[in-house]
């Protein structure tokens, strides 16, 4: 073990490895990038991640950055659950559902809490946490705050950010601080302190007050329905002059403080859903009824398309209901379209979708039984046949897979895939929400060659300025990460950059928090990072659906 391994184990009651194996499993995560940590450490406490952001905070003042990166269960593909420096494993012992109030819906969960088993908790009383992303199965719930994620039933009850209540966090030099709003008067108070949190209060107060004109034409111009890049400051400071940092560490991905505890909202769970599911056969009209379907709020507008179909029947030998797809039938699109109200209402809506859907289509199924409906979903789910896709190299990889525009702009954002990927040739295969017109797509390449790693990043480029002149945001859900750091700036112009380097600097003025995340990452950077060959094999136990 070397000395800081060494000198770390001696001072922790979690593990420290820094074993050439244990470093190189964990110097991937879902990304295409890849950098190889110095330690790996598996924090037992609140205490250990103290210890160790102290540590780092020391060395940096002596000149020498040793980074800190959080990680849950590594699903991230953004390439922010992997630094150079020091990983800290959370789902290793940090995993306990603390506290459950079933009066006031909230539940205190530690980070690394796996989010399907804090779901399947929630159920047997009756509630669930809605934005689970469809990595639910392995991932965790402090990588879902640290990402913001969405999921399908973001379409009705919005993305993490809605759900989080208040947050403890270890703050860069390892002080402990609780987030929540706080009075203007104690804003005065907190900006009085000598600590890291009163300059942290005071440099949040002070960029408010300089950009705020910049962001209000910003936020004012994002009409997305979900966004998870930069940083979000749209509710930080009230006109009472009251301020909540929660969703300022909502979506930062531990580029801001670790989070060690999380108190969220939770909502009743009706377990009873109406679902309706349609093979129609042009994006056009699919488009125009998914516009209709909003207005009768679903609580989800789920899609996938041809491509994928012809896919999943060629890859995986998929086979169709019959009453679906006939055999020779080529739908463009199948929609799924759930609603969870109460019996008579979403009986009553799931008539009237069936009615606007009737106008485009006879191929229509719906189900109340909820096997029937798993195996309809299992259809949706299909999109992970085309993620563990490998022929010849190939490789089905995560770089453009999340924009969002505004609803009434699908279509084009649709249009202007195909052209992208007719011009470089580029096979091609669609899914995702449309109800919130947060579509996943992943272009064919073989990252060992330099034509492919080169198409990559003018892809890149070229989808996020048309997602950008569409009004939409590169990432809906997933986060800009590492991965899109250097296209930020696009989307969000040269002052809110400036602005979200300033807050990171007076978060983390040394830059130990997973630097090179969400800012300060250029083109040239991520070349070098680029894996020469991508897989996500560490999660293949886990992929039944995506
Ligand atoms: C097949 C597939 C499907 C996916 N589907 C979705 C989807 O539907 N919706 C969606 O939103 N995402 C999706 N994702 C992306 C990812 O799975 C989710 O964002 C997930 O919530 C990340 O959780 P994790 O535990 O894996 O976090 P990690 O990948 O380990 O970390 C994610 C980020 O959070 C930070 N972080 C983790 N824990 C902490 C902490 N305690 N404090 C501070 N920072 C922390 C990490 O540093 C990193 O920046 C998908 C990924 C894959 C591979």
């Amino acid at each position: 073990m070397n000395k800081i391994a060494s000198y770390l184990q001696s001072h922790l009651s979690g593990e420290v490895f820094d074993s050439p194996a244990t470093r190189s499993y964990f110097s991937t995560d879902a990304s295409v990038l890849e950098m190889k940590p110095s330690l790996v450490v598996y924090p037992r406490s609140t205490n250990d991640i103290r210890k160790v952001a102290r540590f780092s905070w020391q060395l940096a003042e002596k000149g020498h950055v040793l980074p800190i990166t959080a990680r849950g269960s590594g699903t991230d593909q953004t390439g922010a659950a992997i630094g150079k420096g020091i990983v800290l494993v959370l789902p290793a012992h940090l995993n306990k559902i603390l506290e459950l109030d079933t009066q006031q819906k909230l539940v205190r969960v530690q980070p690394g809490v796996n989010f399907k088993s804090l779901q399947e908790t929630l159920h047997t009383h009756g509630l669930f946490l809605p934005p689970f992303p469809a990595s639910y199965t392995y991932s965790t719930v402090g990588g879902a705050i640290a990402n913001n994620s969405a999921g399908e039933k973001s379409l009705k009850y919005g993305p993490m950010t809605e759900w989080v209540d208040k947050l403890e966090v270890v703050l860069a030099n390892g002080e402990l601080i609780q987030t929540g709003r706080v009075s203007k008067k104690d804003v005065e108070k907190k900006k009085g302190l000598t600590t890291l949190e009163g300059e942290i209060y005071r440099v949040v107060d002070g960029l408010l007050n300089e950009y705020g004109e910049p962001l209000d034409a910003y936020y004012d111009n994002l009409l997305v329905s979900k966004d998870s890049v930069g940083y979000d400051l749209r509710d930080v400071k009230r006109r009472d002059g009251s301020i909540d940092l929660t969703s300022l560490f909502v979506g930062s991905q531990g580029t801001l403080g670790v989070i060690t505890e999380a108190i969220l909202r939770v909502a009743p769970h009706n377990p009873h859903t109406e679902l309706v599911v349609a093979a129609l056969s042009d994006l056009e009209s699919t488009a125009e009824v998914v516009e209709k379907l909003r207005l009768l709020n679903p609580s989800a507008i789920e899609m996938i398309d041809q491509n994928l179909i012809a896919f999943a029947e060629k890859e995986r030998h998929a086979t169709f209901p019959e009453e679906l797809i006939g055999p020779d039938e080529k739908p463009a699109v199948i929609l799924f379209v759930e609603f969870d109200d109460d019996r008579r209402s979403r009986e009553k809506k799931a008539k009237r979708a069936e009615r606007e859907l009737s106008k485009l289509t006879d191929r229509i199924v719906i189900s109340q039984d909820s096997e029937e409906q798993e195996k309809h979903w299992a259809i949706r789910h299909l999109a992970s046949t085309v993620i563990n896709y490998n022929h010849e190299g190939k490789v089905a990889v995560p770089v453009i897979e999340d924009a969002a525009v505004p609803h009434e702009q699908f279509i084009n954002l649709v249009h202007e895939i195909e052209k992208l990927f007719a011009a470089h040739h580029l096979s091609l295969a669609v899914w995702g929400h449309a109800g919130d017109a947060n579509l996943h797509v992943h272009p064919l390449l073989d990252l060992s060659k330099l034509t492919d790693r080169q198409k990559m990043l003018k892809l890149m480029g070229e989808y996020y300025k048309k997602v950008v002149e569409l009004g939409g945001t590169i990432a809906g859900e997933h986060n800009d990460g590492r991965l899109r750091a250097p296209f930020v700036r696009m989307q969000v112009g040269d002052e809110l950059v400036e602005l979200f380097e300033k807050l990171k600097e007076g978060f983390d003025p040394h830059g130990v928090l997973n630097p090179g995340v969400k800012t300060g990452t250029d083109a040239k950077q991520l070349i070098e990072l680029l894996r020469k060959e991508y897989s996500i094999v560490h999660l293949a136990d886990h992929l039944p659906r995506t």
